[in-house]
């Protein structure tokens, strides 16, 4: 996926003309929030979760070479393969490899935010395959060509009506006269079509939630049960996995279970919890005869010492995005790449460079709502200002805005000074925008006063009213 971050002004104004999209965020926003409220309200540990996880996960990044030893040398013991991925391309090249050399045609995959990371489905169309989503939202966006707008709700910008359409577009061999009115009448047509496909299948793809290196297992959480499927039917499983999923123990594993869900979807658990771990054995009943995982670095080691290693705790439940007001209003399309939302503005940037990524730092009001409902206590505004500082420091942020600070920042280093102007500044504001109710336009202001009037200030400067405030007895 050639990444559109550079746009994202642009991107966010189309998205803001699209009345379809403006609605889905809409339904979106009270009802994962809703949900993940209620969870956490009932469970009073919550916190104390948290605080485990957060230590946890710091320990496991302090020994990340360890623990990834461990794990894959637990899953050779078990009859697997693992594979190193420096970056995209040796992934991709990794999967092609294991598929070519098991001859395979069709593909079924999980839902995998890596292998939208590394592109793999362009690959394996390149080289011939035929890969399948099985998820149903990763289903819908695969046949509507685009990528993912939410990291677990990937088609939640897309109506019923555009599904139906995909669905008649898609399955031509099927009665044109068919009713695709209900969610119950497309999910029965999606689940008809994949059950073919499933079986059909010769390598089957999936992500992992989790890996633990304790006993090598590799952990999916799913609400549809098509993971299992993907995993346990084909010949072959490939389990595609970025560095950081790796915990020490089942303990640790569990610890994140009971955040992930609670904090994604608000449930208690997810309806399958699946772990996985080297190929068919004798005595199984079912399984595939080749197991695989593929550890993908792409930029992950150099979070480690470059300023952003706490990125690396997340365990990407989406609960930063779903209380994101930027992100509720543009949706996730208008960042451009595979990760959208606060997560995204931080994780974008260092995978694929702060010069392809610079206005997504800004995408924030650094309201903080993102750092207060991350189960892994991530400081994403913080995060978000040290790539602001960074996209400064390279000249990478618009010329008038470094202009702007270049001033203001002169100005501030000289109180004597400042302080005068600003108060003379937040008088006259004060007094003209009283006298005409608001200011309709204010140089320096258009970002605001394009869509509405901006107050008339207080007419006094902060420090003024905080010293009479403290003042008071
Ligand atoms: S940054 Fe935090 S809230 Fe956002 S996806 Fe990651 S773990 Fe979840």
């Amino acid at each position: 996926m050639i990444p559109r971050s550079a746009t994202f002004r642009a991107n966010s104004r189309a998205a803001l003309d699209n009345p379809e999209l403006v609605r889905a965020l809409g339904t979106m926003k009270t009802g994962f929030r809703q949900k993940r409220a209620a969870a956490v309200d009932a469970l009073p540990e919550f916190d104390a979760l948290r605080d485990r996880a957060v230590a946890m996960k710091n320990h496991t990044l302090d020994h990340l070479d360890h623990y990834l030893e461990s794990f894959a040398d637990k899953v050779e013991a078990a009859g697997g393969t693992v594979h190193w991925a420096t970056d995209a391309e040796a992934a991709r090249q990794q999967v092609l490899e294991i598929c070519r050399a098991h001859g395979a045609h069709t593909v079924t995959k999980g839902k995998s935010m890596i292998a939208e990371e590394v592109g793999l489905n362009e690959a394996l169309e390149d080289a011939g395959m035929r890969p399948v989503e099985t998820d149903l939202g990763e289903y819908i966006i695969q046949l509507r060509r685009e990528p993912p707008s939410h990291i677990i709700a990937p088609a939640i910008h897309v109506s019923k009506a555009q599904v139906a359409d995909a669905f008649r577009a898609a399955h031509g061999d099927l009665d044109p006269a068919r009713e695709l009115d209900t969610p119950r009448a497309l999910l029965d047509e999606a689940r008809a079509v994949l059950r073919h496909d499933f079986t059909a299948a010769d390598v089957g793809i999936t992500g992992a939630n989790l890996l633990i290196a304790e006993t090598g297992a590799t952990v999916i959480v799913t609400n549809e049960g098509n993971g299992d499927l993907t995993q346990l039917l084909p010949r072959v499983h490939i389990v595609l996995a970025s560095l950081e999923k790796v915990v020490p123990t089942l303990d640790d594993a569990s610890l994140i279970l009971r955040l992930l869900a609670r904090s994604a979807t608000g449930q208690t658990a997810s309806s399958y919890t699946s772990f996985s771990l080297g190929p068919r054995r004798p005595e199984d009943a079912d399984g595939p005869q080749a197991f695989h995982v593929i550890l993908l670095d792409n930029g992950r080691s150099e979070m480690l010492g470059n300023g952003f290693r706490e990125m690396l705790r997340c365990i990407r439940c989406a609960a930063c995005m779903n209380h994101c007001p930027v992100y509720g209003a543009v949706g996730g399309h208008a960042y451009g790449w595979v990760y959208p939302g606060p997560m995204g503005s931080v994780l974008t940037p260092a995978l694929i460079g702060i010069d392809k990524a610079a206005p997504l730092p800004e995408a924030s009001t650094l309201c903080g709502r993102c750092e207060a409902v991350c189960p892994m206590r991530i400081p994403l505004p913080g995060l978000l200002r040290q790539w602001r500082a960074r996209a400064h420091d390279q000249r990478l942020s618009p010329p008038a805005m470094r202009r702007g600070l270049a001033a203001w920042g002169w100005l501030a280093a000289r109180p004597r000074l400042y302080h005068p102007l600003n108060r003379l500044a937040a008088v006259a504001l004060g007094r003209l925008g009283r006298r005409r109710g608001g200011f309709a336009r204010l140089p320096l202001a258009g970002g605001w006063t394009k869509s509405r009037d901006l107050p008339a200030p207080e007419g006094d400067t902060f420090q003024a009213r905080y010293r009479r405030g403290a003042r008071r007895p």
